[in-house]
């Protein structure tokens, strides 16, 4: 099954977003967990919720994506940002076990001068306050693009945040196609061999999604600027081969192009036409 979607404004609630989803012809979705400057959050609505497993169920949808606010740091050279950027996963860790089996993104950080090193120490100690055994949701570490002290811009660095958490059978990893291409992985002509270099760092079973976007940029300019698919550096032959790819075929794909419902419909439309059955 091919599990596309599209990043959703939250706003009007979670069967909204299931409507707009399937009136896009996508079977999944990422939302933001709050606004992304971060701060209070609305509280979800049970019975909102109780319907929205209703329709996911029915419609066939696959696992959805919670994104973090990515203006949250674990790693801020500032206690006070690390510790607002602790509370805020908290809270939302707290929420989404109402979504069981939802996955939860977030950026690892920006290490701000601290060094990477440090960086990882925070992030990792970050986490092992926010996680507990029970819970049932999975955290993810998205693949950053390297721009400016970002943490995660190197399989490297996830794994690193990964060996120092505690609960790591609740950890994996998000790959965004833009920022990997930043990060200087040629996903363009070697996909195949930066796929076995992701599994002998990170281990492939850790990969949970795939963030599907097209670069404006070329390789290895850590700038993270997403580009709709085809438009940009990474190019539709490359954004094809990565679809269906045998390591990554089943895993949920999440556009986060440039684009209002109507663009992202036509992208689906794209990528299903492009999908082999
Ligand atoms: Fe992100
Ligand atoms: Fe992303
Ligand atoms: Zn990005």
């Amino acid at each position: 099954m091919f599990y596309i979607g599209s990043h959703l404004s939250v706003s009007k609630g979670f069967l909204a977003m299931g409507k707009q989803a399937q009136s896009i012809d996508a079977n999944t979705f990422q939302f933001f967990t709050r606004n992304p400057r971060g701060g209070s959050a609305k509280a979800w609505s049970e019975e909102d919720i109780a319907a929205f497993l209703d329709f996911q169920k029915e419609h066939g949808f696959g696992t959805i994506l919670a994104h973090a606010p990515y203006t949250l740091n674990l790693c801020s050279k500032e206690e006070a940002t690390r510790t607002f950027a602790r509370n805020t996963m908290a809270d939302d860790l707290r929420r989404l076990e109402a979504l069981p089996g939802t996955l939860y993104n977030f950026h690892p950080g920006s290490h701000v001068g601290q060094g990477v090193e440090v960086g990882i120490e925070q992030i990792a100690a970050g986490l092992n306050e926010v996680m507990w055994p029970e819970m049932q949701t999975t955290v993810l570490l998205e693949t950053m693009a390297g721009k400016g002290s970002e943490v995660g811009s190197r399989f490297e660095e996830l794994r690193a945040i990964i060996d120092q958490v505690k609960l790591s059978e609740h950890m994996g990893v998000c790959l965004d196609t833009c920022h990997v291409l930043d990060a200087g992985y040629d996903i363009i002509d070697h996909l195949d061999d930066v796929l076995a270099e992701f599994d002998r760092i990170l281990g492939l079973s850790r990969l949970k999604a795939i963030h599907l976007n097209d670069s404006k940029n070329p390789p290895a300019s850590h700038k993270d600027r997403h580009e709709k698919i085809g438009e940009g550096y990474l190019g539709l032959p490359a954004i094809v081969r990565i679809i269906n790819h045998p390591s990554l075929r089943h895993l949920p794909f999440f556009l986060e192009t440039p684009n209002e419902l109507e663009g992202y419909g036509n992208e689906i439309a794209l990528l299903r036409s492009q999908y082999q059955a």
